[in-house]
């Protein structure tokens, strides 16, 4: 048996109830399964608003309860058996006229007890558990809502009652032992012995999830939510934060208990007792293993587990010169607080005695003090004791892992950091198991807090992109990781180009992943004058995994990869300058990965978005052998002699091309086949062949000149002067059943990047638009060539090759 909680966030809509539909059959095929829901996401909030404004006489209620009713016949709506949805329609039109009523006496007798308040908040899970059961029966499970008010008896503390776990497990076991459809229990919900109506606290569909698990013996509890399980921090306050595959039941109790929502306290108590696993999983994402909570965890590579925080909290202070000869000061200060039923969320004493800090619910502090002023009224008469010092806008941040306690220097650690950061520790609190720490800060210091304790303990599990050029593919690369969350635990801790660039030195948003980062005319400016020293160092000294993507054309950045491969950072690049430069460049890279661990990958350098690189990387590390590589490399040149065989004059057509952007900034590096060049260079040293870019014949497309004195616009308008010779030469071709085209060919005798004309079955000769063309003829495929054919230009291509390469190198390349 196992019982599957699902949240809130689990069950919003049809959509998401569908896919928890999905959840259940397929644990069902495995297992008998207990389901336990939560109320449709925010119903409950809604409950609670409703209530208020009842309280407060507001008719406001209504619509709140109006809007709450079509939210759950939305659901109903599709359903698509006519007898289930008439049912399911009565149920809710029936438990939400209940609610107006209940709320209508409350708004005429201005008074809504606890009682009342646990009877409206039911509705939620009532409803929820309904619609559940109807979807999982649409889909072929016979299923039956089960309302826990039947099985979960409690004392009558409502809003947050106290279970009696016998009686409780005696009724659970009993019912079950009876049902034959798949249960889908409410949860959150249970009942005095007498039957009136309890809830077992915010938060509490875990813990009715935890009562079952235990009553039944269950091989596992999963809590379904909407995170890959407990995380390092709260993922939507810390950008980093990661999954934990394994956690102790005392530690997450401790991170649950300081503020860590994701399980609610009380949940674990009973899993523990009765030695069941709590599986936390992702409804989103199912099939990740998600987070495993168990007596004794794996020991983790991390000292820290987890950090979260409790949002606000009060520090109520007690001190006075006479505490030290007051005895027993600290015991009567607990149980007058015990007795007026205030929570003490952490306790500070100075070794001293001379004062005691206490962390309370801010909205009790009031009270407190009131208590704590009339239990040691006498001492305060006589001047032994101060007035209690209430200080509210606070928050409690703790740091928990169980392997804290026989490691020095974690609190070093924290403070420095905490230090660094100018964070004041206004108290602090360390268990004697030392399990956590935790510290009371100011309010607006929490989410500062916790994003540097993240750092300062888990920075080696940081993820940071930094991107050198957001011309086309830089800003197409962009977009399209925006588009998709596959880098959506890494951050885009800085950005480039040659004027300007935009560092992660704490105040860049690393979630905004736009070229706009090194704009200044864009608040909030973040940029500064670019500077390669200290843009490589800062690199260098990030700690975690560290990936440059280098969109540049810049030829200057061979001594910048070097370092940062050696330092252990990746580098993906669609920039070829840097692998098709002088052959001891190349002899560098390499060398600088071999010692660094630092990995280059360059997959959009030769033939845009196509296999080109892997595919002959593969070939060969597999022990076949390049001969020759030949083909049409460049999707300019292909265009071009395409439009050219068609009849289109050489200057337009080049025009055409570089409004479609196949062309480089500047066409003239197409038309010298240096691009070309160094895409072969690239291809046969890949291939092992060891040569220099002068070792490459080359016969460039445009005519002898001063082409390249020109400025742009002077070239394009100069450029008509060469259509006519141009027109000739295709002409000729054509005249022999030939077809113009522009041929790269590397192998052993010889490297050629010429303007040439192959005869008509040619595969060159078929090449259409911007196709790209390459041949590779190797040990293995002598008779007939491996031909990779297909566009080869266009940022959104190239940028889609440069992504590839970044998938790769997150899997697999550098180093922390
Ligand atoms: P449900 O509706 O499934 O019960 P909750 O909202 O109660 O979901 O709990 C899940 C939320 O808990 C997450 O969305 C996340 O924002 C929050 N959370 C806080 N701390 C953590 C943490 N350490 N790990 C995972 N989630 C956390
Ligand atoms: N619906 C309840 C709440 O929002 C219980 C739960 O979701 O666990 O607190
Ligand atoms: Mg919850």
């Amino acid at each position: 048996m196992k019982v599957l909680k699902f949240g809130g966030t689990s069950v919003r809509d049809f959509e998401r109830i569908s896919r928890v539909a999905d959840i259940v059959r397929s644990a069902a095929k495995e297992s008998p399964v207990a389901v336990v829901v939560s109320a449709l996401g925010g119903i409950t909030d809604q409950l609670l608003a409703a209530a208020t404004a009842s309280l407060d006489g507001e008719e406001e209620f209504v619509q709140i309860c109006d809007i709450m009713q079509s939210r759950h016949e939305e659901v109903v709506a599709q359903i698509e058996d006519a007898d289930d949805r008439e049912a399911l329609l009565a149920t809710v039109g029936e438990c939400i006229g209940e609610l107006k009523m209940i709320l209508a006496g409350v708004s005429l007798v201005h008074e809504c007890s606890p009682r009342t308040r646990d009877k409206v908040l039911s509705v939620g899970e009532r409803l929820s558990s309904q619609l559940v059961a109807a979807v999982l029966r649409q889909k072929g499970t016979p299923a039956q809502a089960c309302d826990a008010r039947a099985l979960v008896v409690t004392d009558r503390a409502f809003g947050s009652a106290a279970v009696e776990l016998e009686t409780t497990y005696a009724r659970v076991r009993e019912h079950f032992a009876d049902a034959r459809d798949l249960q889908v229990v409410t949860g959150f919900l249970a009942a005095t012995p007498e039957g009136e109506t309890t809830t077992l606290g915010r938060g509490g569909s875990d813990y009715t999830a935890s009562l079952l698990g235990a009553a039944l013996e269950a091989e596992s509890i999963e809590i379904w939510t909407d995170v890959d399980g407990v995380q390092s921090a709260d993922p939507r306050r810390v950008e980093g934060a990661f999954s934990l595959d394994q956690l102790s039941y005392d530690e997450l109790l401790e991170l649950s208990h300081f503020g860590a929502k994701v399980v609610y306290p009380p949940t674990v108590h009973p899993a523990r007792k009765a030695a069941i696993p709590l599986v936390i999983k992702n409804t989103l994402n199912p099939t990740f293993p998600g987070t495993r909570v168990v007596e004794a965890a794996d020991a983790s590579e991390h000292i820290v587990r987890g950090i979260s925080s409790i949002s606000r909290i009060a520090l109520v202070r007690l001190e006075g010169d006479g505490m030290m000869g007051i005895p027993g000061t600290a015991g009567r200060l607990f149980r007058t607080l015990a007795d007026g039923g205030i929570n003490v969320i952490l306790i500070s004493q100075a070794s001293s005695e001379h004062s005691i800090c206490i962390a309370v619910d801010p909205e009790r502090a009031g009270e407190a003090r009131t208590l704590v002023h009339r239990e040691f009224d006498r001492e305060r008469d006589i001047g032994l004791i101060d007035d209690l010092i209430v200080d509210e806008n606070l928050s409690i941040v703790a740091v928990v892992g169980s392997d804290m306690n026989d490691r020095p220097g974690i609190s070093g650690r924290l403070f420095d950091a905490l230090g660094r950061a100018g964070i004041n520790v206004r108290a602090i609190a360390q268990g004697s198991s030392e399990l956590n720490i935790s510290l009371a800060v100011s309010a607006d210091d929490e989410t500062l807090t916790l994003r540097t304790l993240h750092d300062a303990f888990f920075a080696e599990t940081r993820r940071h992109l930094f991107l050198l050029g957001v011309g086309g593919v830089g800003s197409a690369l962009l977009e399209q990781l925006r588009q998709t969350d596959v880098f959506a635990g890494w951050s885009l801790s800085g950005v480039a180009n040659s004027r300007r660039m935009s560092l992660d030195r704490g105040r860049l948003d690393r979630t905004t992943w736009s070229p706009a980062l090194i704009d200044p005319s864009e608040p909030p400016d973040t940029s500064e004058p670019a500077d390669l020293e200290a843009l490589a160092s800062f690199i260098l000294t990030t700690p975690g995994r560290r990936i440059v993507i280098d969109c540049t054309a810049s030829d200057e950045l061979v001594p910048l990869y070097a370092r940062l491969l050696e330092g252990g950072v990746s580098v993906a690049s669609a920039n070829k300058k840097p692998f098709a430069g002088a052959q001891s460049d190349w002899d560098r890279l390499v060398a600088a990965q071999a010692t660094g661990g630092g990995r280059t990958y360059y997959e959009s350098t030769v033939g845009a978005g196509l296999p080109v690189v892997r595919t002959l990387q593969d070939l060969v590390v597999t022990g076949d052998r390049l001969e020759q590589v030949e083909g049409l490399f460049s999707g300019t040149l292909g265009f071009l002699t395409y439009r050219l065989r068609g009849g289109a004059a050489f200057s337009e057509a080049l025009k055409e091309a570089h409004d479609l952007g196949y062309t480089e900034p500047d066409p003239r590096e197409d038309l010298s086949g240096m691009d070309v060049l160094r895409k072969l260079l690239i291809l046969a040293r890949l291939g092992g062949a060891r040569l220099e870019p002068d070792d490459v014949a080359l016969d460039p497309l445009l005519p002898a000149g001063d082409w390249w004195d020109l400025e742009l616009d002077e070239l394009w308008r100069r450029l008509p002067d060469v259509d006519a010779g141009i027109a000739e030469r295709v002409a000729e071709a054509a005249a022999r059943s030939r077809s113009l085209t522009f041929l790269a060919r590397w192998n052993e005798d010889s490297a050629t990047v010429t303007v040439d004309d192959v005869a008509a079955d040619h595969p060159a000769a078929s090449a259409v638009e911007s196709e790209n063309l390459f041949a590779f003829t190797t040990a293995r495929y002598r008779d007939r060539a491996l031909v990779i054919r297909g566009p080869g230009a266009g940022a959104q291509v190239t940028a889609a090759g440069v992504f590839a390469d970044l998938v790769h190198a997150a899997a697999e390349g550098g180093r922390s």
